[in-house]
C-alpha cells in the first residue's frame, strides 16, 4: 500500500492553493467547513445536469414541447427592449440563430446567416446594467441552456445561462453531466465547479489511497477511492436510464469508509479505556455479598411494586459485571428504556449493592431538579440506607459544599447523588465502587478518566442510563465501548396515554377542559418555549403565560419553574408541587427529562411545533406515570405546514420512542439528531446513520477482524489505516457516550 506521508496529500494540500482560489475564496469555503482538498472532495454535488451533448434545432422543438432543458449553440443577432403597452411590464429579447452543434467539427468556420436559418428568442424580464447585452453583444456566439418553451411558433428561453464559445468549450462545462452545487455565500456553482474540475486533476487525487485491501473491497464489492469521487463529481459511467443517480456504489464506498473509522475508532477507545484501568495498579471494585440473592430479595420486597421482566434482566446484567470475578475490565453498561420505563430503580438497587460491598457510588443527574428527586425516592424507597446519602448541589453554601466533600473524601457518604459539574469538579473519593450516568449528553472520555482518578483506592465501574432511543446496531457502534441492556417493557398497569392536536384558536374551549380537569384533582404541566417574550419570535413566553393562567386558576394554584431561576426557588416550586400544593406547573422544557410526579396526569404544550419529536416525546413522558389515565396536549398553528403537520402526527400515532426517533431523523437528519453540534459526534459528510445501517453492521464485522489481528495497528499492512484513524480521530477526543 502506498503511504500517506508524502509531502502532499489531500489531506495536506489548503483549498487556498488550488487553482482558481486564493485567499478570498478560501475564506468563503472554510464556512462551509472546506479546508483541505480532501474537504473539497467530499464536498459534493446536489444533482447533476445532463449536458453531454448539444441540441440541434429539431431536437429542440421536441424537447420545448415538454418544457423541457436544450443546450445549443447559436449567434446572438440582435436585441430589443420589449413592452406591454404604454405603462406595462418591460422585458428584453434577444433574437438567436441556431447553429448546427456540429459546426466547429465541420472546419471551424460559421457558415454565411441566411434568413431560412432556424431562430430562438431569448428572454429577460431582468436585465441589471443590461449585463447580458454587454457581456454577450450582438454578434456573439453563444453555448445556452435553459428551459425551451414553445412560444408563437418559436422557441424561447427565459433567463438562458450563455457562455461565450470557443471551439474547445472547457469539459467541465459542456459534453459531460456537469456537477450543481449548493452554494456557498457568493461562490456560484459555477465557480465551484470549474475549482472542482482543476482540483481533480491534481495528482494527489490519484493517489489517494485505498485504505482498504483488494481482497477486501473484492469481497465487499467495493469501488476505489479516486474513482468514486471522480465519479461522484464528473460521472463518466452514468447510465440514468438505468439509475436514478450516479451516486449508489460510489456514495456506498465513501459511506462504508466513515463507518468503518468509527467502528475502528470505537473499538480502540474501548481497549484504550481498558488498558488506562490495568496501568492503574488498582483493584477492580467487587461484588461481594454473602449472601447477595437474599440481600437482593429483601431490598426488593421493601418496594411497592415488582419489578418488571426487563427491568430484573437490566439488574441482573448489571449486577453479573460487577461481580465478574476474572475479569480486569471495569463495567461499561448502558440501560437503554424508554421515558417511564423504570431505569432508576435498577441505579438504586446497583448503588446499594456496590455499599454493601463497601464501596461508594456516585449518581449523576443532568439537573438540580432531577438530581434532588433522585435523592428523595431513594430516601424514600430505602429509608435505612437515606442517613449514608447526600445530596451535592449547587444551592449549597460553600461551607456546606465543603462538609460534604469532606464527608466523600473520608467515607461517611457512602452514595452521592449531584450534577455532573458537582460530582466531578474536585470531588476526591475513598472508596469510589460506581458512577452512575443519568441522562447525561456530555460525558466524555475526559470525564471517566477524572473520574477514575479521584476514586480513590479501588477502580470503579460505570453505569450509563438514556431514554433516547437509538437502533442498536448505531448504539453498539457509537457506544461501541458499552455493553447494552434495553428495558422495552413498562411497568404493569399503565394505561396508555391519549395524545391530541389542538390549533391555537382553539384556545378557550382548551382552557375550559383543563377547568375541568382541575376539578377532578388531577395537576397538570403547562410547557412553552421561551423563558422571556421575545422580540424576533410571536410566541408566548412562560413568564406571561404564568400570568395569564394565575389569573384564570388562582394565583396560589399555579407555580413558575424555568432555567434561570435560582436553585433554591426551583427546589421550592418542585417541591410544592410534588406535594400537591400547586396544582399547574407553568414550565419551559427544564422538566423535559427524568421529572416523576405520578399524580400529575395532563401535560399541555404550548407551540408544540417549534420542539423537536423526541423532545415532545420526553414531555409527554412526564405523564402517565400514575393510576390515573393521561392527556398530552399539543397545541400548534392553526395553519400548520405539511411538514409540521406529519411531524405532531407521527406523536399522535404512537407512543413509541423508537418509532418517534425514527420519524424524527428522517425528517431532521442524523447530524441534528445526535446533538453533533453540542457534543462533537464524529459528523458524517455521507454515512447516514438509518439509510445505511446495514452498511455500518458490515462496517463493524470488519473493523473487528482487522483488530483481533492486530489490535493496536502496528503491522506495516495497516499502517495506513492507522494514520487515517488518527487523522479522523483528531479533535474527535470529546466523544460523548451515554445521551
Ligand atoms: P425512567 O426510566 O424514565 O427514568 P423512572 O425510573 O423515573 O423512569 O420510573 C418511572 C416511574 O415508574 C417512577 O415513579 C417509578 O417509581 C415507577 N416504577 C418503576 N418501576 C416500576 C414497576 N416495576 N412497577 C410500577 N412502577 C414502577
Ligand atoms: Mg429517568
Amino acid at each position: 500500500m502506498p503511504s500517506v506521508k508524502s509531502s502532499s496529500s489531500v489531506w495536506e494540500t489548503d483549498v487556498q492553493f488550488l487553482k482558481g482560489v486564493g485567499d478570498k475564496l478560501a475564506q468563503i469555503f472554510a464556512k462551509a467547513g472546506v479546508h483541505t482538498l480532501w474537504d473539497l472532495l467530499l464536498f459534493l454535488p446536489r444533482t447533476y445536469q445532463d449536458r453531454r451533448k448539444m441540441h440541434s434545432y429539431a431536437e429542440m422543438l421536441t424537447l420545448a414541447s415538454n418544457d423541457d432543458f436544450v443546450i445549443g449553440l447559436g449567434v446572438i443577432e440582435r436585441f430589443s427592449k420589449k413592452r406591454a403597452g404604454p405603462r406595462g411590464r418591460q422585458w428584453k429579447e434577444a433574437l438567436v440563430r441556431v447553429l448546427d452543434p456540429d459546426v466547429f467539427a465541420q472546419g471551424g468556420t460559421l457558415p454565411e446567416p441566411s434568413p431560412l436559418d432556424p431562430r430562438i428568442l431569448f428572454t429577460w424580464f431582468r436585465d441589471p446594467r443590461d449585463y447580458a447585452e454587454k457581456t454577450f453583444p450582438e454578434g456573439s456566439v453563444v453555448v445556452f441552456r435553459g428551459k425551451a418553451k414553445a412560444f408563437r411558433s418559436n422557441i424561447q428561453i427565459v433567463h438562458p445561462e450563455l457562455q461565450k464559445s470557443t471551439s474547445e468549450l472547457p469539459e467541465w462545462e459542456f459534453g459531460n453531466f456537469v456537477p450543481v452545487y449548493r452554494e456557498i455565500s457568493t461562490l456560484s456553482t459555477r465557480v465551484i465547479r470549474k475549482i472542482m474540475a482543476l482540483a481533480l486533476n491534481r495528482p494527489e487525487v490519484s493517489q489517494i489511497p485505498d485504505i482498504f485491501s483488494e481482497e477486501l473491497m473484492k469481497k465487499l464489492e467495493l469501488e476505489g477511492i479516486s474513482k468514486s469521487i471522480r465519479e461522484l463529481h464528473f460521472p463518466k459511467e452514468w447510465e440514468p436510464a438505468q439509475d436514478a443517480s450516479p451516486s449508489g456504489k460510489y456514495l456506498r464506498r465513501i459511506a462504508f469508509e466513515e463507518l468503518f473509522m468509527m467502528a475502528i475508532a470505537m473499538s480502540m477507545r474501548k481497549s484504550e479505556w481498558i488498558n488506562s484501568s490495568e496501568s492503574m495498579s488498582r483493584q477492580l471494585a467487587r461484588l461481594q455479598i454473602q449472601d447477595a440473592a437474599g440481600e437482593l430479595k429483601s431490598l426488593k420486597s421493601s418496594l411497592p411494586f415488582a419489578l418488571t421482566g426487563d427491568q430484573e434482566k437490566a439488574l441482573n446484567e448489571v449486577l453479573s459485571d460487577l461481580a465478574l470475578d476474572e475479569s480486569p475490565i471495569p463495567m461499561h453498561r448502558l440501560v437503554q428504556g424508554d421515558v417511564g420505563s423504570g431505569k432508576t430503580i435498577i441505579a438504586f438497587l446497583s448503588a446499594i449493592m456496590m455499599m454493601k460491598s463497601g464501596y461508594q457510588v456516585a449518581m449523576m443527574a443532568p439537573t438540580e431538579i432531577l438530581a434532588n428527586q433522585h435523592y428523595q425516592n431513594f430516601s424514600k424507597f430505602f429509608p435505612e440506607f437515606a442517613g449514608q446519602c447526600m445530596l451535592l448541589k449547587g444551592a449549597l453554601t460553600v461551607k456546606k459544599k465543603k462538609e460534604v466533600r469532606t464527608a466523600i473524601a473520608e467515607g461517611q457518604c457512602r452514595f452521592v447523588i449531584g450534577t455532573q459539574a458537582l460530582v466531578t469538579d474536585s470531588t476526591l473519593f475513598d472508596q469510589l465502587g460506581l458512577i452512575i450516568v443519568d441522562e447525561q449528553h456530555r460525558f466524555g472520555v475526559k470525564q471517566r478518566i477524572l473520574m477514575k482518578e479521584q476514586s480513590g483506592a479501588v477502580i470503579p465501574h460505570l453505569l450509563v442510563m438514556t431514554a433516547t432511543p437509538i437502533p442498536r446496531s448505531l448504539a453498539l457502534t457509537i457506544y461501541g465501548d458499552l455493553n447494552l441492556s434495553v428495558i422495552r417493557e413498562k411497568p404493569a398497569g399503565r394505561i396508555p396515554i391519549e395524545t391530541h392536536l389542538v390549533k391555537q384558536r382553539a384556545h378557550d374551549k382548551l382552557v375550559e377542559r383543563l377547568k375541568k380537569f382541575l376539578d377532578e384533582g388531577r395537576q397538570l404541566y403547562l410547557v412553552y418555549p421561551l423563558v422571556e417574550e421575545s422580540e424576533e419570535l410571536d410566541l408566548k413566553d412562560v413568564q406571561s403565560a404564568h400570568k395569564e393562567w394565575s389569573a384564570a386558576f388562582g394565583a396560589a394554584n399555579v407555580g413558575l419553574l424555568h432555567g434561570r431561576m435560582k436553585s433554591k426557588e426551583k427546589d421550592a416550586v418542585m417541591q410544592a408541587f410534588k406535594q400537591g400544593e400547586l396544582k399547574v406547573l407553568v414550565s419551559t422544557t427544564v422538566i423535559e427529562v427524568g421529572v416523576d410526579v405520578p399524580n400529575a396526569s395532563v401535560i399541555v404544550v404550548e407551540h408544540a411545533e417549534r420542539f423537536g419529536l423526541s423532545q415532545l416525546h420526553q414531555l409527554r413522558g412526564r405523564v402517565g406515570r400514575g393510576a390515573q389515565k393521561s392527556y398530552c396536549v399539543l397545541v400548534g398553528p392553526d395553519h400548520p405546514s405539511p411538514l409540521s403537520k406529519e411531524r405532531l402526527d407521527a406523536l399522535v400515532q404512537s407512543d413509541d420512542g423508537f418509532f418517534i426517533a425514527e420519524k424524527d431523523l428522517e425528517i431532521r437528519g442524523p447530524g441534528e439528531f445526535l446533538g453533533r453540534k453540542q457534543s462533537g459526534m464524529p459528523g458524517f459528510r455521507v454515512a447516514h446513520i438509518i439509510r445505511d445501517l446495514e452498511l455500518l453492521e458490515i462496517a463493524r464485522r470488519e473493523a473487528e477482524k482487522i483488530l483481533e489481528q492486530d489490535p493496536k495497528l502496528v503491522d506495516p499492512q495497516n499502517r495506513l489505516l492507522k494514520t487515517m484513524i488518527e487523522r479522523w480521530w483528531g479533535g474527535r477526543m470529546e466523544l460523548t457516550l451515554g445521551g
